[in-house]
């Protein structure tokens, strides 16, 4: 294969929830077909992430224990996330990885659990509610329909420089009350949709392949990685 892109299971053991792997497993699918060969390893409890080492970082969702956890080990990492982020890195990260991706993350029962602050957004907790069923956005940058599954009781506001991965047509979203639906910033792309997000979106996954390819060739020829086709099943 004529290309490498390194992927980062971040926390791949403990926040996986809904087979948020399926969205490893759909880079891999589409990477082979744009002639990319696709590796991928979990960074999890007391390991180094490195960011030199990696061009795309998958961050999955999870229950408040685990998120709880992960809190406390991700400040270890903060600066190396940090770095890779504001260095074009790529990065996918659903619901709890998302909400620790930002300032915080207020959990059910009202503890108040750290993020690295990468991102600008925070998350409050609702009153004894959650938000939980189907969710359909329109990205309005591009013009794509994204379609999702959500189920969690956090409500994220985006920050500075952040914009929405989408508007929301059905469902809650961010929060339920200003119809964002996840976060974009560089080539981070957050979002609450579980099920696997790149699974059911699949321009999503070929928009994180070719940021990933063009920051790690220049001089790849993008024409040729494009031959993948929106839609394409599996
Ligand atoms: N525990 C978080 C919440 O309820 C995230 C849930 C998830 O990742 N599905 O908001």
């Amino acid at each position: 294969m004529a290309y490498t892109l390194n992927v980062c299971h971040l926390y791949g053991d403990l926040m996986n929830t809904y087979g948020d792997l399926g969205n490893i497993l759909v880079l891999k699918y589409l990477a082979a077909k744009m002639t990319i060969n696709l590796t991928s390893e979990v960074i999890s409890l007391d390991q180094q992430f490195d960011p030199s080492k990696y061009d795309i970082v998958v961050f999955g969702g999870g229950q408040d224990f685990e998120q709880s956890i992960v809190s406390k080990d991700i400040q270890a990492k903060k600066a190396g996330l940090t770095d890779f982020i504001e260095d074009n890195g790529s990065v996918v990260a659903i619901c709890g990885g998302y909400q620790l991706l930002g300032h915080y993350y207020i959990g059910a029962n009202g503890e108040k659990l750290m993020g690295i602050g990468a991102l600008d957004h925070y998350t409050d907790k609702q009153k004894d509610h959650r938000f939980i069923g189907n969710v359909e956005i329109k990205n309005e940058e591009t013009g794509e329909i994204y379609h999702g599954f959500e189920n969690h009781q956090g409500i994220t506001f985006l920050g500075d420089g952040e914009r929405p991965l989408g508007k929301v047509l059905e469902g809650h979203g961010n929060n339920g009350q200003d119809k964002t639906e996840g976060a974009i910033y560089k080539n981070v792309y957050c979002t609450y949709f579980h099920g696997p997000i790149l699974a059911r979106n699949n321009q999503i996954a070929k928009h994180v392949l070719i940021n990933a390819l063009t920051r790690k060739y220049p001089d790849a020829d993008i024409s040729a990685q494009e031959a993948v086709k929106v839609g394409e099943t599996f």
